[in-house]
């Protein structure tokens, strides 16, 4: 198992100060947040590119950066894959010449990232002559082939049109299920976040202002502002145990939810985003109901005025012992009418429409 990177650094530039804590686990943590939040000056006192004004950055046994112990080990030194946003490529060297570039000698490795990233058609190409995607693929093989511990991407998908992001990624879905480090994702789209990251942090204003698995930082109120009226909603991990006459069975924390997206197969282990606005709420368990999910819960929270609208987040009571907490959001009207308050008991409907996997 792969060690932790641990950060605790302040660093300040004329009207901008980030002052960051965070530990990173091995696998894909996004750090997502608003343009100018402070993503990539992060990543670049990680790499050494930059040096923080004070503070501590270490990966297992290893310091990398200690103010008052004076060490500042170089870029070199850290063992860190760093991808670019504007990677370049060396545009004289052919694809095979950019991967062995300064790399270590290890035949074994660069099949398996060439097999990993279907590179072998692109081997004796010039990089002038690839895709977007493709030199993207390019450079962070070649980031890998210099056996890092951790591996910085500053958003890979950004230079990429929307058709062929859909083609890429598998490969961070590869990346993501074969590589045991931290890898660190700078993004700011939510549906990269939702499709790749194991955790989030989540950074605003030179701060990290929330961090831990994705869906519960997902779940958070800050973060659901961040997504907008229309976006808002619950991303729950769940676990296809079957399928039948189209609909599927899906196993979440706090019980089981009906599912009609099609692609969904037993065994699968997904990620369902359920939107706010797709949950009604009655006070009695409906019959005669087209709506396939009935799930009793209790009101955990209730804002009368959010967008006008009534935004309630409930706890799921279906399982003794687990909290899962979804989002629903109904009109003012319908709040009124059902006198709906902090802790009571009611019922959360949910077709099986609503329940889509984005990550298949
Ligand atoms: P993000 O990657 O989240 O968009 P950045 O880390 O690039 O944010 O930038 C955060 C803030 O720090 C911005 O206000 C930016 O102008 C400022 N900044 C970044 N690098 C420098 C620098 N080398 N000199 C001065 N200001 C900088």
């Amino acid at each position: 198992m792969s060690a932790s990177l641990v950060i605790d650094v302040v660093k300040s530039y004329p009207g901008f100060t980030l002052k960051a804590k965070a530990e990173f686990r091995p696998g894909v943590t996004a750090l997502f947040g608003p343009s100018g939040a402070g993503k990539t000056t992060l990543l670049n006192l990680i790499s050494g590119v930059e040096r923080p004004d004070e503070g501590a950055i270490a990966f297992g046994g290893e310091t990398f950066f200690h103010s008052i112990r004076k060490i500042n080990r170089p870029p070199e030194a850290r063992r860190v894959g760093y991808v670019f946003q504007d990677d370049a490529l060396f545009p004289h060297m052919t694809v095979e010449k950019n991967l062995s570039f300064g790399a270590r000698k290890n035949r074994q490795l660069h099949s398996r990232l060439v097999a990993m990233f279907d590179l072998e058609k692109l081997l004796d190409r010039y990089p002038a002559n690839l895709s977007g995607g493709e030199k993207k693929r390019v450079a962070i093989a070649r980031a890998l082939l210099s056996e890092p511990d951790i591996l910085l991407l500053d958003e890979p998908l950004a230079n990429i049109d929307a058709r062929r992001r859909e083609a890429f990624f598998p490969y961070l879905d590869t990346l993501r299920k074969e590589i045991a480090m931290p890898v660190i994702y700078v993004s700011h789209q939510v549906d990269d976040v939702i499709r790749l990251a194991d955790d989030l942090a989540f950074i605003r204003d030179g701060g990290i202002i929330s961090h831990g698995p994705l869906a519960d930082v997902y779940g958070e109120a800050g973060f659901q502002l961040t997504l907008g009226r229309a976006g808002r909603g619950t991303l729950l991990e769940a676990e296809v145990s079957g399928v039948a006459g189209g609909i599927a069975t899906l196993d979440f924390g706090g019980g089981q939810l009906l599912s009609a997206d099609e692609r969904l197969r037993p065994g699968q282990k997904i990620r369902i985003r359920l939107l706010a606005k797709d949950v009604a709420v009655a006070l009695h368990r409906p019959k005669d109901l087209s709506i396939l999910n009935i799930l009793p819960c209790r009101i955990e929270e209730i804002d009368k005025n959010f967008y006008q609208h009534v935004d309630l987040v409930l706890a799921v009571e279906m399982k003794a012992g687990a909290k899962t907490l979804i989002h629903a959001e109904i009109t003012q009207r319908s709040a009124t009418q059902l006198k709906l308050k902090k802790g009571m008991s009611i019922y959360a409907l949910i077709k099986a429409l609503a329940i889509i996997s984005p990550a298949l």
